[in-house]
């Protein structure tokens, strides 16, 4: 079971899927077309959270339908009439035709995983391409810390499992968080420091540590004269290493960046 004749779609195909087109999240399903998170069904038309249903358009949440139209039954000759008059309708005011449009996402575009790997630089910019924006990204618990991040003791050893039951506040953006378990557990198993950040503020520490979903266009930067290497590399005997290449390290960033070849001769 794989799938046939479909594109333009995301996360699909389990047990089967044919004759799909700009969905997300589609399993076992026939005929769907701009429809999101929906399991075993044939020809639906734009809907979302729907299963084991056939001949939907526009419907949210449904479960063991058929012939329903904006979440209302009719007579499958009912339904097809209406239908096409719908269709026809949202072809003439351009509505027709592709997947939801943005501003129907229940997110700003800076809460979701578009602003991790394709940011926009500010709110404006993202308003302008028709997404939502949200200003109070910063969503939690604040104020309600039992304990102060400089009464936690240092080294992991100190810690006791009291911790678990603690409200710690984030020294990052004040939030508030906990301690988990199996967390603990493994902290203490890598002698790790209990974390003065919040899981969120440690989410986006991690990410800065990767360099950005963009590249550029560098030589390498070999040459025998600057660098000690060990070894003649492959692609140039002496001097300066002729290779260009595109890589994630843009041109001021202070490491030393080399080709594939000569990187590999020195550390292989
Ligand atoms: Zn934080
Ligand atoms: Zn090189
Ligand atoms: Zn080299």
């Amino acid at each position: 079971m794989g799938v046939k004749d479909s594109m333009d779609s995301y996360h699909y195909g389990l047990g089967g899927s044919e004759l799909i087109y700009e969905t997300h999240a589609m399993v076992h399903s026939y005929n769907i077309l701009f429809v999101h998170l929906s399991y075993d069904n044939s020809h639906l038309i734009y809907c979302d959270s729907c299963h084991n249903s056939e001949n939907l358009l526009g419907c949210v949440g449904m479960k063991k339908n058929k012939y329903c139209i904006f979440n209302k039954a009719y007579q499958p000759d009912e339904y097809k009439k209406l239908k096409e008059k719908i269709i026809a309708y949202a072809k003439e005011t351009g509505e027709y035709g592709e997947f939801f449009p943005p501003q129907l996402s229940p997110f700003g575009y800076n809460e979701t995983q578009g602003q991790v790997y394709m940011p926009f630089k500010t709110r404006e910019e993202a308003i302008r391409a028709g997404y939502k924006w949200e200003d109070e990204a910063t969503t939690g618990t604040f104020n309600k810390e039992t304990l102060k991040p400089e009464t936690i003791p240092e080294t992991i050893d100190e810690i006791q499992d009291s911790i678990l039951s603690e409200v710690l506040v984030c020294v990052g953006c004040n939030r508030n968080y906990r301690i988990v378990n199996n967390e603990l557990t493994f902290y203490r198993r890598e002698k790790i420091p209990i974390p003065r950040l919040c899981p969120e503020c440690r989410y986006q520490k991690r990410l800065s540590l990767r360099p950005p979903r963009q590249l550029w266009h560098r030589k390498c930067m070999c040459d025998y004269k600057v660098h000690q290497n060990t070894i003649k590399h492959p692609d140039h005997s002496e001097g300066v290493c002729p290779n260009e290449f595109e890589t994630s390290y843009s041109p001021d960033r202070p490491e030393v960046v080399y080709c594939e070849t000569c990187y590999n001769a020195e550390v292989v």
